[in-house]
């Protein structure tokens, strides 16, 4: 079977659990304790095979997961680490819905280079909410201006992390082939 590569990046704001994500999806686990992300980290994680979207053999994709710190200080620099990348998770928190803008800014900066790049927009911490309906609009607000879909996810449960990289695999076959 086919293996194809792609880069992917995690966008949001200090603290909305981008690198909680990355631990839950490829590590299967999750700690309380705080660690900031220095720089960039980059895992890897083998999909399995997605099927039924081309008529030829189905492809695996190899994601190359780009976990990057200080995305929200609109440092140029940051602007380097977008390049060559076929889509992103946008992360925003579902307890703190300021995270919004900060999510729209970003994703507008990493669209910039990469204009072809599939988006999934994540409203994250969902195990914290009580009352989503509060927050929800504005998260359904930023994905509809993306044209991506919305995902509420916890990467302190699990609930739907592997969704949200799914889809956005989906994505990026779509788009990218
Ligand atoms: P990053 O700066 O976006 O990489 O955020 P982190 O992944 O470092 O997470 C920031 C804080 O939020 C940490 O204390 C995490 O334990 C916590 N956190 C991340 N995701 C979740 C979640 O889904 N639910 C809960 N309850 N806490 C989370
Ligand atoms: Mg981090």
């Amino acid at each position: 079977m086919a293996i194809m590569k792609h880069k992917i990046c995690l966008l949001g704001a200090f603290a909305v659990g981008k690198t909680s994500l990355v631990q839950r999806f490829v590590n299967d686990r999750f700690s309380e304790k705080y660690l900031t992300t220095v720089g960039v980290s980059v895992s890897q994680k083998l999909m399995p095979p997605l099927q039924g979207l081309s008529a030829g053999d189905p492809v695996q994709h190899s994601l190359l997961i780009w976990d990057i710190a200080g995305l929200e200080k609109f440092d140029p620099v940051v602007m380097n680490y977008f390049r060559g990348a076929s889509g992103a998770l946008a992360v925003g928190d579902l307890t703190r819905p300021e995270t919004i803008d900060d999510l729209a800014a970003i994703s507008d900066r990493f669209l910039s280079v990469n204009s072809n790049a599939a988006l999934v927009t994540l409203a994250n911490k969902c195990d914290l909410m009580e009352n989503q309906a509060e927050a929800v609009p504005g998260f359904k607000k930023l994905a509809a201006n993306f044209g991506s879909e919305l995902v509420l996810t916890s990467a302190k449960t699990g609930e739907q992390v592997d969704t949200a990289f799914e889809l956005l695999s989906r994505e990026i076959e779509r788009r990218h082939g």
